[in-house]
């Protein structure tokens, strides 16, 4: 999706003083969404049209997404703008995760789910089996004694990564886990052990195509 032209406005009344972008389908129209007052238009913004990458010139590492039982329409969906704003060359749905024939998923994909092929399997371990048998290297992301840092991550550079997400509240499947070649885990800093699992995986994709 490129970026469109936008406008700034702010609310007129200096009690509320609002500042927003103006979008064509917004629910209030040019009235203020805090207060309903009235707004005038205080930026014009043109935007330049989107630069688009050629993927083969960026990509030496294959990398693909596995996504084991992921249950929001709306996590799936931002994986999937992530992961093609990082060139995953393929992603692999399991389970209970919707793929991009749901309408839902469409809209936080913002068109990134036509992009990038993705394949559906109901078992989430027969799919892993599968890839280990066309020798892919996988990565599983899941805080465990076990895992190490993304950033310190050693994987064969000649073989296809596919890096594992599991459910949001179960991780990754108990079958699942023993069949990753590696675990890994984004280092955390506040009390919290995990993050939103669409946002590990931006971090460890980011980590991923430094190495
Ligand atoms: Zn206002």
């Amino acid at each position: 999706m490129s970026p469109a032209d936008f406008t700034i406005h702010e609310c007129s009344r200096p009690e509320c003083g609002l500042r927003y972008p103006y979008v064509i389908d917004f629910e209030f129209g040019e009235s203020c969404p805090r207060c309903r007052g009235e707004t005038q238009i205080v930026e014009h913004q043109k935007r330049a049209p989107e630069l688009i990458n050629d993927p083969s010139e960026t990509l030496d590492q294959k990398i693909e997404l596995l996504i084991d039982n992921v249950r929001s329409v709306w996590n799936v969906g931002s994986i999937f703008r992530t992961a093609e704003g990082f060139g995953v060359s393929k992603i692999h749905l399991c389970g209970i995760a919707p793929t991009p024939d749901n309408i839902k998923l469409k809209k936080t994909a913002l068109g990134s789910e036509t992009q990038i092929p993705w394949q559906y399997y109901p078992n989430g371990v027969s799919a892993c089996q599968e890839l280990l048998s066309q020798g892919s290297y996988l990565i599983g992301l899941e805080t465990t004694e076990k895992a190490v840092l993304v950033e310190k991550i050693q994987a064969p550079s000649l073989c296809r990564w596919v890096l594992i997400v599991g459910n949001e509240n179960c991780g990754i499947d108990p079958g699942i886990l023993p069949l990753c070649n590696q675990l890994t885990q984004i280092k955390m800093q506040g009390r919290k052990r995990s993050l939103n699992v669409a946002v590990s995986v931006g971090v460890a994709l980011y980590q991923l195509r430094m190495l």
